[in-house]
């Protein structure tokens, strides 16, 4: 897992353009995210030395725990972030024993054939890791059914997540799972709103918004709502979109032309545009970012997940306020809070039911942290120590002594 982590840091830049053409993102960020397949591999790379169990007393002998490996691991993946997620999946499933049938998501397969190449370039048995190419509804559907695969470590949408954990249910096969969300950004009126407001795009618009963490609803206390949309308008405006190859560009098009249609979908000719920034003319399925206010609570864009580079700017009254509406979601993956009151930072980061939540800053994902979602943000955690755990199988050996 080193040498390829080190293949990996080698071919940087190849695979930093790789991704941006496969999945339209700009090079600047496909190149942060190619850095971080590194780092994961190289993280996990020391797990199997922690992969230790516990000794237990017991009546008439010594009870102690190993962590098994769990055989074949199928891991499926979606596009937004291709070899980035896959990473998250291989680093501890590798480090705790296992093989692995890696599918991502048809629309983006080729950094991570090419990632198979690296692996066995690197030294990794033939048959560790194997990826499989093709549609969810063949090849992942596949995975799922067969008896030989042990666990499906999924990362994708809420729908075609409970679907797979109904397949799975029929073998009582082990799931985990990273799915939607309609994270909040909570600002309150003592927060620094120049930091707050500058922050604020790159909460949802990154990635094209395309990205499960995106604080698409961004929630701000009543009084410094107009303040807040002024600083906020030139940030949005001044989004340079346009060929990902370019190193200026921050913001890429869309996956596809029918993604464009479904975001679209989200601002009709009636929609209460605030602000939009700007869209290259020419090929691309360009959406510009766009600031919807005032928005209806019950609305599609407040309430849906829209995937794409839509924030709706919601107002609050107060704390309780706050937290009512960040928790008004089926979701829980993700979310910010921005304020300059320590203890109100942390009674609503304990009161928001979400996965991960960061105070006056827009980070989610980090390698040596847990991430994963509450509620119908899926279950189970990568990253960070503990992800070995969803890879192994948790034995208990006893070991009569022949004591009383
Ligand atoms: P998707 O659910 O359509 O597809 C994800 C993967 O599942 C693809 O590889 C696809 O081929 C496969 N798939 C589709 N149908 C399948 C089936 N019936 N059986 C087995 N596999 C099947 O998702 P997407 O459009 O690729 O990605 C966008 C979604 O992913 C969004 O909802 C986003 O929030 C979510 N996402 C979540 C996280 C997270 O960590 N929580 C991260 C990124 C994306």
């Amino acid at each position: 897992m080193r040498r390829l982590a080190d293949r990996v840091e080698a071919e940087l830049e190849p695979l930093a353009v790789l991704e941006a053409r496969n999945a339209g993102k700009p090079i600047g960020s496909a190149r942060g995210e190619i850095v971080m397949v590194a780092d994961v591999l190289r993280y996990y790379s020391g797990a199997p030395e922690r992969l230790t169990g516990e000794t237990i007393p017991v009546a008439g002998g010594q009870g102690f725990t190993i962590r098994e490996p769990m055989g074949v691991v199928g891991l499926i993946t979606p596009w937004n972030f291709p070899l980035a997620i896959a990473s998250w999946k291989l680093g501890p499933a590798l480090a705790a024993g296992n093989t692995v049938v890696l599918k991502p998501a048809e629309l983006t397969p080729l950094t991570a054939l090419r990632l198979e190449a690296l692996a066995l370039e690197a030294g990794l048995p033939e048959g560790v890791l194997n990826v499989v190419a093709g549609p969810g509804k063949s090849a992942g559907a596949r995975l799922v059914e067969h008896p030989d695969v042990a666990k499906i470590a999924f990362t994708g949408s809420t729908a075609v997540g409970r679907s797979i954990a109904r397949t799975a249910a029929e073998s009582i096969k082990r799931v985990t799972l990273e799915l939607g969300g309609k994270s909040a950004n909570v600002i309150f009126a003592d927060a620094d709103l120049e930091a707050a407001a500058a922050a604020a795009p790159w909460a949802v618009f990154d990635n094209a918004g395309q990205d499960c963490c995106a604080r698409s609803r961004i929630l701000v206390q009543a009084d410094v709502v107009d303040d807040f949309l002024a600083l906020l308008q030139p940030h949005v405006e001044s989004i340079r979109t346009g060929d990902p190859l370019d190193p200026d560009t921050q913001m890429g098009p869309l996956i596809s032309a029918g993604h464009r249609e479904k975001v679209a979908s989200y601002v009709g000719p009636d929609a209460p545009i605030a602000f939009q920034g700007q869209v290259p003319d020419g090929p691309g399925y360009w959406f510009p970012p766009t600031v919807l206010c005032p928005v209806l609570r019950d609305d599609r864009s407040v309430r849906e997940e829209i995937f794409g580079p839509v924030a709706a700017v919601i107002p609050f009254r107060d704390e309780a306020e706050a937290i009512a509406l960040a928790n008004d979601t089926i979701y829980g993956l993700s979310g910010s809070i921005w304020t300059r009151d320590g203890g109100r930072a942390l009674r609503v980061a304990r009161a928001v039911q979400t996965g991960v939540l960061s105070i006056n800053s827009n980070s989610s994902v980090r390698v040596t942290t847990p991430f994963g979602g509450f509620k119908q943000s899926g279950y189970g955690r990568e990253l960070g120590p503990h992800a070995t755990d969803a890879y192994t199988e948790v034995k208990t050996i006893y070991y009569a002594t022949g004591s009383a």
